[in-house]
């Protein structure tokens, strides 16, 4: 048999029923979610009648977001979540900030775990529910491993007691679930750290300051206070049996394995990289369309190879990080490690290509790209999100370059 007949298959069509449900996610982010965008950043509120709508016809579901996780190829997700966020990148992520917390726990939890808690993180119609995941604190962001939110066992009630503060959760203290990343060995840095699931209306659990941001306004962010908070040994994600084995091995001189809130975002960095392809591509249409109408001396301002070429760039860099986004979810659904850290390259280079693009878009509009009369302004102020959250850039460098020279880079 030659090479080529013995080569697998490789395709970069969509099957049938992801390109079906593509068009009907673009066809609600563009009926529902763009027309209220610009409302929902200037009230800087939670957009509960979108969610509602969403909730309706099922996109704002459980079903909906683990139909596409488990979709076949791994492109279901990033397929959705980029046209999500087409429409509009806070209601974006206000529609999908329960994921995170959903990962979280479908990525480490027992089966009864998910089971229980994942229905409650997204409810249905007449019913939304939201699920946070907080990680980050004050004064522990990039550094996970200087987390001090506390976990302790108490044997006799079978409980866990958390005090701490988190900062940044998306959804926090607005959510039905919190899970909670907290220390239970403070010696072991990230290696001591598990996560918890706060069920709804726990005691000891109240929200902090409200965040006002520069973008992303529709998405809820805060402070999530721990005061005491008082949760059954069957919250600790994975279960105590799994807890102590991974602490006894650590005891013994053995490896850790992976770390709860580092496990969860390499499976999450491939769908922010999604995200911000389909906030660049937003930008990118908008001001593509208005430099073909856009008059000056004469012709469109799109005549003119400086802004032709603008819009060449654009392009190529939007179709080159959907391309990394796309290979690393193809390879997290196919069980490939990510050896070259391919999910943070994708991550890295899709949020830096949104900043670009939507900043090159302001370029093209010229007065009006900088008003709020136009899009490209929201969408500019949206994008600077991705070089930040879930790893800001420079920590995804970090990363590639430790995956890349086997060096431990600081
Ligand atoms: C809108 C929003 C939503 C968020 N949602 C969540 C959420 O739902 N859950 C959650 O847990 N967290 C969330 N976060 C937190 C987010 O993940 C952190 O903000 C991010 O990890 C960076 O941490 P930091 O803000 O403390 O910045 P720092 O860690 O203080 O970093 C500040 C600067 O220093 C750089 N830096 C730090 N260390 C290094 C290093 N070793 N090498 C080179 N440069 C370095 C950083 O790259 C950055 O430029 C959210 C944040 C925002 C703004």
């Amino acid at each position: 048999m030659s090479e080529d007949q013995q080569a697998p298959a490789f395709s970069l069509d969509l099957s049938e029923d992801t390109r079906t449900m593509r068009d009907w996610v673009h066809d609600f982010a563009a009926t529902v979610i763009r027309p209220a965008a610009a409302e929902w950043d200037e009230r800087e509120e939670t957009p509960w009648p979108v969610l509602e709508e969403a909730a309706k016809v099922g996109l704002y579901s459980l079903d909906f977001f683990a139909g596409q996780w488990f979709e076949p190829t791994g492109l279901g997700t990033p397929v959705a979540f980029e046209e999500i966020f087409w429409g509009d990148a806070g209601i974006g992520l206000a529609l999908t900030g329960s994921c995170l917390a959903a990962v979280a726990v479908a990525s480490n939890g027992t089966n009864e775990q998910i089971g229980e808690w994942l229905p409650q993180m997204f409810g249905g119609p007449g019913d939304i529910k939201l699920g946070a995941f907080c990680s980050s604190e004050p004064d522990a962001g990039s550094d996970v491993g200087a987390i001090r939110t506390r976990a302790v066992y108490s044997e006799a009630t079978d409980e866990w007691v958390l005090n701490g503060t988190k900062a940044w959760a998306t959804n926090g203290g607005i959510a039905n679930v919190h899970v909670v990343v907290a220390s239970v060995d403070p010696d072991l840095g990230s290696r001591g750290q598990a996560s918890f699931i706060i069920p709804p209306g726990t005691r000891g659990l109240s929200q902090g300051q409200k965040f006002r941001k520069h973008g992303i306004r529709a998405s809820h962010t805060a402070e999530v206070v721990l005061d005491d908070v008082r949760v059954p040994g069957h919250c600790l994600v994975g279960g105590k049996e799994k807890l102590d084995a991974r602490l006894a091995r650590l005891a013994s001189g053995g490896a850790a394995g992976e770390q709860a809130a580092m496990k969860t975002f390499e499976a999450s960095r491939p769908t922010v990289a999604a995200m911000a392809v389909g906030v660049a591509r937003a930008a990118f249409e908008y001001a593509r369309d208005y430099a073909t109408q856009r008059e000056q001396f004469g012709k469109p301002i799109g005549q003119n190879q400086a802004v032709a070429y603008m819009l060449a760039d654009m392009g190529t860099s939007i179709d080159a990080a959907r391309l990394l986004t796309w290979r690393a979810a193809w390879m997290a659904r196919h069980g490939h490690k990510f050896t070259s850290a391919e999910g943070s390259m994708s991550k890295l280079f899709a949020g830096e290509t949104a900043v670009r693009v939507t900043e090159q878009a302001i370029q093209i509009l010229g007065g009006n790209g900088y008003t709020r009369e136009y899009p490209v302004e929201r969408m500019h102020r949206d994008a600077k999100i991705f070089t930040i959250f879930e790893g800001t850039s420079e920590i995804q460098r970090l990363i590639i370059g430790r995956a890349v020279t086997g060096l431990p880079v600081r």
